[in-house]
């Protein structure tokens, strides 16, 4: 047959939280050969509750290996040229599996989720101080709903099965990419129970001095250490693919990366002082801050950027996390059914062109960074009888934008430096009207690669580069270019700080809802 001859592939598994892709890359140029991906369910039992069916996650892989397979196989592309895999995911989202029977203990609890707020607030009571940085010297993190030790906690005192589990020396904890891994590798047939050193560090049971899971912290949270996956780097051969994975059989697993981390790596930032930004279901703002951790001062986390190999260096990156972003867009078509689909929203908010006065700050799940303010809640305010649902499609664009802004402000204010553009990937980024909009909101450049899949380029890099594979090199002058597209700010910085200014006004009023 016609083989097309391409040299090594690898292949990224990319499991987020509204989708899971399973992409290949040409390992020499960096293109992207094929791709499937696959919409995940969520599902709100009850108000402030997010959950995924762990099972569903994993079937969702399958399948795109597979029509991404079928997919190369009609390019004549020959599949066993895919010499590595790596696995991406949504961070903080959290699983307990019974190790003899490989069944997940109950849904996975995703890390928008709420139904930790009591504990939590109990737990910053109990502090000095009721300090919710308290653990934040260890950690890089603030005592919050959002990261996985509190979710662990609810399902061993709330769940049966999990608690048995756990008692019996049965029950093993993952986020998604422990899951995977274990899976794919086996399962209850030998899978090997790993994590690497980014999504440990969204625990909260992880210390991002030592790198590794800190006694003290897992007693904090009373959380037996037996369960935890071990912690690996980003960059290494974790195990085969078995059997059950069809022509993709005997790959090695060698690339783990949180979602996050993936995207600064597939953007290349591996400077000091380098940063991007992904429009997701949330939005991430990261900045490569070396291989010394910098604690914030305006309510940014400290965070494990990645450890490209055994024996490299980690480095850290400064964090920004807004919770609500393309959740925003998804909340106004299932919620509100004022779209369609994500896209219509576009042609919607530019029909106007502004919002009219119109603010909407959606606080669903209360505000991340750099408030950290759980019992904030959603509002829209400034409507007056000429507002319509352009206008409320406009403003909902705003929103990721100006939040965006508020985490760039306090990424400045911490180094002093001030960024001199914006480097941006994810879902929404197809969004051009929202791209122009952050470039004014910001009055900084925004750039955007053509191959918008970033992140997944990312996993697949450390994957390539493992010690063992080295069919991607990471040297930076062998790294390929990339082209962009760069979105320059059109309005003047007056009218953009007056717009900005009303925001903070509507997020005051977000604020301290319920009290
Ligand atoms: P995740 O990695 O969190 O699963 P993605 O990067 O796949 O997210 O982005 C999907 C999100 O982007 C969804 O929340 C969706 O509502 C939003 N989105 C996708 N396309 C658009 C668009 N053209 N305009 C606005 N939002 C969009």
């Amino acid at each position: 047959s016609n083989r097309i001859m391409l040299g090594p592939l690898v292949a990224a598994i990319d499991q987020g939280t509204s989708s899971t892709r399973f992409l290949v890359f040409n390992a020499k140029t960096a293109e992207l050969l094929s791709h499937h991906q696959v919409e995940i369910k969520q599902s709100f039992p009850k108000e402030g509750w997010v959950e995924e069916d762990p099972k569903e996650i994993l079937q969702s892989v399958y399948e795109c290996m597979d029509r991404t397979c079928e997919k190369l196989t009609q390019l004549n592309i020959d599949i066993s040229n895919i010499k590595a895999i790596g696995v991406t995911n949504q961070r903080e989202t959290t699983l307990v599996w019974d190790k003899e029977t490989g069944e997940p203990l109950y849904n996975a609890i995703v890390w928008l989720d709420l139904r930790t707020q009591s504990t939590v607030e109990r737990l910053i009571n109990k502090t000095p101080g009721k300090n919710k940085n308290h653990l934040k010297v260890r950690t890089g993190l603030p005592i919050s709903t959002y990261f996985s030790a509190v979710k662990l906690r609810w399902l061993m005192d709330n769940v049966e099965k999990v608690h048995e589990a756990v008692l019996s020396h049965r029950a093993m904890f993952g986020t998604v990419d422990s899951w995977l891994i274990w899976c794919l590798t086996g399962g209850k047939k030998g899978g090997v129970h790993c994590t690497d050193v980014t999504n440990a560090s969204r625990t909260m049971l992880f210390n991002i001095h030592t790198m590794d899971w800190d006694p003290e912290l897992c007693k904090y949270f009373d959380i037996p250490m037996e369960i935890l996956p071990k912690v690996r780097s980003s960059s290494e051969i974790y195990g085969l693919m078995v059997s059950k994975s069809g022509p993709l059989t005997g790959v090695p697993i060698s690339g783990c990366l949180g979602d996050q981390s993936a995207a600064l790596v597939g953007q290349m930032c591996f400077k000091d002082g380098q940063a991007k930004n992904t429009y997701g279901t949330g939005c991430f703002l990261l900045k490569n801050v070396g291989t010394k951790p910098v604690m914030s001062d305006h309510g940014l986390l400290t965070t494990v950027a990645y450890k490209l190999g055994r024996d490299k260096p980690a480095c850290y990156a400064l964090e920004g996390s807004v919770a609500i972003a393309g959740a925003v867009v998804r909340w106004l078509k299932d919620n509100l059914g004022i779209i369609q689909t994500s896209t219509e929203l576009e042609k919607l908010a530019a029909d106007v062109g502004t919002s009219y006065g119109c603010y909407f700050v959606p606080a669903f799940s209360g505000l991340y960074a750099p408030y950290w303010e759980p019992s904030a809640r959603g509002i829209i305010c400034g409507l007056t009888q000429f507002t319509n649902r352009s206008h409320l499609a406009f403003a909902a664009l705003e929103a990721v934008c100006f939040q965006t802004r508020e985490i760039l402000d306090a990424m400045n204010q911490d180094s002093g430096i001030h960024l001199s553009q914006l480097q941006v990937d994810g879902g929404m980024t197809s969004n051009r009207l929202l791209m122009q909009l952050q470039a004014d909101i910001l009055c900084i450049p925004v750039v955007k690669p053509s191959m918008p899949e970033t992140t997944a380029l990312g996993a697949a890099m450390a994957a390539g580069a493992a010690e063992g594979v080295s069919v991607w090199s990471l040297n930076p002058e062998d790294l390929t270019e990339v082209t962009s597209e760069k979105f320059e700010p059109q309005i003047n910085p007056e009218e953009s700080e007056l717009r900005y200014a009303r925001w903070k006004k509507a997020v005051q009023r977000a604020m301290n809802w319920e009290t």
